[in-house]
């Protein structure tokens, strides 16, 4: 199940591949995968668009989107000088990086964004348009480079939004555990309660960490998965910051992990980080610290894998 290194890695393998391509023709075959707007509209809608930027934030891929306006008739060009002020609001508000400066102004484009999240087993591919489709694949966007980007998603959970502003799927994500500094995250542990783990997986927490990277960044800080996020230390808080990120770096670093064969690389390879796990997936061998065994439970409806000796409540 992709977590942040398995999203991280896909936008930066997908980014050679679809900078600067312009999407055709779109095709949704299983509705549901689209979120925002249905899947009717959404075929419509992203034809034309040229993609000019792919990022993460959390779990999700952000795809910038581009179109000329001079392709669309309907619209008037920015030559209006009333309509390029209200183009400029817009891009303002959608892309608060980037203002637009006077000479950009002059060309300023429209804008969307699309937001996946590949859930449990979303996966991309790229294909030949003539190749059939598989019963699997439920998004098809035809490049002008003639591949077929194809959203591959056994489980159906991915889904995909088409919208102005990001915020409108990411606004309420906290935030991203490789940019925000280590007195912030102690500041937003204090505020909260309950269970450190859950509170790891809870997105509005810190954004990206999943089931398998909370469990190994517990084991480095040697924090039980139950002890409440009230009676931590300073300085367990601050080994917790310092694995989270150790762990993310390292993972990042080599492709991600492809644990249960739900995370496969665009190019098909496995990532690596499955060769690094302290904990997850060992129950019963030997703790690398302490070579006690690894036990497995439950917390929060999650399966939950950590060393008895280590990690004490
Ligand atoms: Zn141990």
């Amino acid at each position: 199940m992709p977590e942040l290194p398995e999203v991280e890695t896909t936008v930066r393998d997908l980014r050679p591949h679809l900078i600067g391509r312009t999407i055709q023709r779109a095709r949704v075959t299983w509705e549901r995968t689209v979120a925002q707007p249905n899947a009717k509209q959404f075929m419509r809608a992203i034809v034309g668009y040229k993609i000019i930027g792919i990022n993460r934030r959390g779990k999700y891929l952000v795809f910038e989107l581009e179109r000329p306006q001079t392709t669309d008739h309907r619209r008037r060009t920015t030559d209006d000088g009333r309509n390029l002020r209200e183009s400029a609001a817009a891009y303002q508000i959608t892309n608060q990086k980037h203002v637009p400066n006077e000479r950009e102004g002059s060309q300023i484009k429209n804008h969307k964004f699309l937001l996946v999240h590949l859930r449990m087993t979303g996966q991309f591919g790229f294909h030949e348009p003539r190749v059939k489709r598989d019963k699997h694949q439920h998004v098809h966007l035809l490049l002008d480079d003639g591949r077929e980007l194809r959203f591959h998603d056994f489980r159906k959970f991915g889904r995909w939004w088409l919208v102005d502003n990001p915020a409108q799927v990411v606004g309420k994500l906290g935030p991203e555990p490789l940019e925000m500094s280590k007195r912030e995250f102690l500041k937003r542990l204090r505020a909260r309660r309950g269970h450190i783990k859950p509170l790891l997986l809870n997105q509005t927490f810190v954004a990206g960490v999943g089931n398998i990277y909370a469990d190994e960044s517990l084991w480095y800080a040697k924090i039980h998965p139950l002890r409440d996020a009230t009676t931590l230390t300073d300085k367990e808080a601050s080994d917790l910051y310092n694995a989270i990120r150790r762990v993310f770096r390292k993972a990042i670093g080599v492709g991600g992990t492809s644990f249960d064969a739900t995370y496969k690389r665009i190019n098909g390879q496995s990532g690596e980080f499955q060769e690094d796990l302290r904990v997850v997936g060992r129950a019963g061998e030997p703790c690398h610290r302490c070579g006690t065994p690894i036990v497995k439970t439950v917390v929060g409806q999650r399966g939950t894998y950590y060393c008895p000796m280590c990690q004490r409540v």
